[in-house]
C-alpha cells in the first residue's frame, strides 16, 4: 500500500475517531511519571513531550495486578467463575518500536506449551499504532539489538513524524482496515517519503550506546561461575527490583488467592527476580546471594532465552540504566565480561 500522512493537527480528531471503536490508549503523566492512559478527548500535547514512557506497555497487555478468576466455597467444594473480561477492541497509540518488539518477545512465553488466555487475548484484541522515536535517550541501546528506532516490524500501523506531517504506512491487516476507515489521511508525496527516510537515519544515528549483543551469549555461558565477576558487577545494586519490574521483557509473576467468607478470587501479580524472597520454592530460594540474582537477570536475557526462543529478551530500550537508583548498567556489565579466552586460562 502507498504510505498516507496525516497531519499533526489531526491527530486528536483522529484518535476520537477511533474512540468510537475501540478503547484507545496514549501516553500520559501521571503526576509527573509518563505512563499509559485512555484517551480521553483535547488536544494530543503528549506528541510534544513524549519520548518514551517510564512503565511500559506490556502493562497493558500483562497488569501489575489482575485477577484470573473469582471463585466461591459451599459444601461441595470450590465453583470457579469465569475470568473478568477484558477489552473487545482496543488500539495503543505511540507505541515505540523497541516496546512492541518486547510484546512480541514477551508471547514467546506467554504461548510457549501453555497458552496464557489473558495475555493472548489482549494481543489478538489490541492494535498497535507505532510512533517513530527521533529523539531517543542517551540510555537506549536498540540498534544494538538489530531494531532501529523507526522499526515497523511489530506494529499495525506506523508513523514518522516528518515535521507538520506524520507518515502513516500500514503494516498488517488490521493497520489497513484502521487506515480505511478515517478520511484524515490522505496520499504521500514523493518529498513526504523522502522526509521520512531522512528522519529514519537521523534517528538511528543518535542512538550512540553501543553493546555486543550478539557476543555475550558466549561469554556469559563461559562465565557464569566468576563469582568475582558477578560479585564485583552487582556490588551496588540494592535489590530494589525497579529494572525488571520496568523492562518490558520482564514478566516474573507471583500468584495469590483471597478469599473472604465464602467468596474468593485469584490474582496474578508482578513479582522480581531482585527479590531475595522470589522463587522460594519448596525448600529455599536457590538465588540468596544478590550476584546470583542479578547474574540471573542478565543471562535470562542474554544467554537463556536465546537458548529457548533464539531471540534476545532486551529491546536496549534503556530503562534499567535511566531508572535504576544507583546507577548500575547493563551495557557496562556486557562491556566487561571478561573474553571466554581469558577464563580459560584462569582457570
Ligand atoms: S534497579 Fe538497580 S538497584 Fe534496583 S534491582 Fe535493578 S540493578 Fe539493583
Ligand atoms: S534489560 Fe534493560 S534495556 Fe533491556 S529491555 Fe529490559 S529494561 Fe530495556
Amino acid at each position: 500500500m502507498t504510505a498516507k500522512k496525516i497531519a499533526r493537527r489531526d491527530i486528536a480528531d483522529l484518535l476520537n475517531e477511533w474512540s468510537r471503536e475501540f478503547g484507545v490508549f496514549v501516553p500520559s503523566r501521571d503526576e509527573g511519571v509518563a505512563k499509559w492512559a485512555r484517551w480521553g478527548g483535547g488536544d494530543a500535547g503528549f506528541l510534544e513531550w513524549y519520548r518514551n514512557t517510564v512503565v511500559p506497555p506490556k502493562a497493558l497487555f500483562f497488569p501489575p495486578l489482575e485477577e484470573m478468576f473469582s471463585f466461591q466455597k459451599d459444601g461441595d467444594g470450590y465453583h470457579v467463575g469465569q475470568p473478568p473480561p477484558t477489552e473487545d477492541r482496543w488500539l495503543v497509540f505511540g507505541i515505540r518500536p523497541c516496546d512492541a518488539r518486547a510484546l512480541a518477545v514477551l508471547a514467546l512465553t506467554f504461548k510457549d506449551g501453555y497458552q496464557d488466555p489473558y495475555y493472548l487475548a489482549r494481543r489478538k484484541n489490541g492494535v498497535l499504532v507505532g510512533l517513530g522515536c527521533t529523539r531517543p535517550y542517551e540510555s537506549c541501546f536498540c540498534t544494538s539489538l538489530g531494531i532501529s528506532p523507526t522499526d515497523a516490524a511489530n506494529v499495525d500501523l506506523m508513523l514518522t513524524d516528518i515535521g507538520d506531517d506524520f507518515l502513516v504506512e500500514a503494516v498488517t491487516d488490521k493497520g489497513k482496515e484502521l487506515l480505511s476507515k478515517t478520511s484524515l489521511v490522505q496520499a504521500a508525496t514523493g518529498a513526504d517519503e523522502a522526509r521520512a527516510e531522512e528522519a529514519r537515519e537521523a534517528a538511528g544515528a543518535r542512538v550512540t550506546r553501543k553493546v555486543d549483543s550478539q557476543g555475550a551469549h558466549e561469554k556469559l555461558r563461559a562465565g557464569f561461575e566468576d563469582k568475582d565477576f558477578w560479585e564485583r558487577v552487582s556490588a551496588k545494586c540494592i535489590s530494589c527490583g525497579i529494572c525488571t519490574f520496568l523492562c518490558p521483557t520482564c514478566y516474573c509473576f507471583d500468584i495469590s488467592d483471597e478469599l473472604v467468607k465464602k467468596q474468593g478470587a485469584r490474582f496474578r501479580s508482578w513479582d522480581s527476580c531482585a527479590f531475595p524472597l522470589y522463587t522460594k520454592m519448596p525448600v529455599e530460594n536457590p538465588r540468596r546471594e544478590k550476584w546470583r540474582r542479578l547474574r540471573q537477570k542478565v543471562c535470562h536475557k542474554y544467554e537463556f532465552y536465546p537458548d529457548s526462543f533464539d531471540v534476545i529478551a532486551c529491546t536496549g530500550c534503556g530503562r534499567c540504566i535511566r531508572l535504576c537508583p544507583v546507577n548500575w548498567d547493563i551495557t557496562r556489565v556486557l562491556s566487561s565480561l571478561p573474553a571466554q579466552e581469558q577464563l580459560r586460562l584462569e582457570r
